[in-house]
């Protein structure tokens, strides 16, 4: 059970990588009006394997400065790719079909994953200078091993489509599925538009919203993101990720 009564607006920016950072500026863009500097950047230390993000770098540098600016910054996977052959055919099929293998977390073993986890979080925190705020798995797609190793590495926060939750203690610290846009295909588009318009109603303390890179190149996706943004503020303040553990 949450027992946490604030009401708040959390937003999200996924896969922010080098490979993404026109896309992102345009994100934070569409957002800012909206909610300032609430927003979590959800990052991949190397997406698809040729994206890394390099110490000294500029997009290092530019990393700190949105996390100087009061950005909350999650580690979001390692490549961000499934290359794990899964043991179940449920998993399996979870992985193709509903991430275009994009599900990376959800096929390791625990101590794969523990150091996936170990060396993301150690070069994010060298670049911002501070403690990462918590662990988003690609797709929201965790499996056993994901979720022992969230624990073993105290991650202080983690989501997946459903909830938030602290894998430290276990406590579930805001319900509710997330609002999120998918524009791979004309039908998934439009199915994410019209979830989206029914989901923004929803009477959620906490009503979580996340944005990917490909969204900001339809105008029909970046209407209804702000329509959402307004939407939920009416009844709730943007917040951070990390003030749910402040309960
Ligand atoms: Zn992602």
């Amino acid at each position: 059970m949450t027992s946490n009564r604030k009401r708040l607006l959390l937003t999200s920016i996924h896969d922010v990588s080098p490979r993404f950072e026109g896309e992102v500026d345009s994100l934070l863009d569409l957002l800012w009006p909206h909610v300032g500097d609430r927003v979590a950047m959800l990052v991949v230390p190397n997406h698809w394997g040729d994206s890394p993000i390099i110490r000294g770098s500029a997009f290092a540098g530019r990393l700190r400065a949105w996390a100087d600016a009061g950005a909350e910054i999650f580690l979001h996977g390692y490549f961000h790719r499934d290359e794990s052959s899964h043991q179940g055919a449920g998993d399996r099929i979870r992985a193709r079909f509903m991430t275009a293998g994009e599900g990376e977390f959800l096929g390791l073993t625990r101590s794969a994953a523990s150091s996936r986890i170990a060396e993301g979080r150690a070069l994010l925190e060298d670049v911002i200078g501070r403690r990462v705020d918590g662990f988003v798995a690609p797709a929201w797609l965790y499996g056993e091993g994901a979720l022992a190793a969230l624990a073993e590495c105290s991650i202080p926060l983690a989501e997946d489509h459903m909830k938030v939750w602290s894998p430290v203690s276990g406590e579930r610290l805001a319900k509710g599925p997330v609002i999120t846009w998918a524009s791979r295909t004309r039908l998934r588009l439009a199915s994410s538009l019209v979830a989206a318009g029914a989901l923004r109603h929803a009477p959620l303390d906490v009503l979580r919203v996340g944005v990917h890179p490909p969204d900001c190149r339809h105008a029909a996706i970046v209407g209804s993101i702000e329509k959402t943004l307004t939407r939920g503020l009416r009844s709730r303040r943007a917040g951070r990720y990390s003030e749910l553990l402040a309960a």
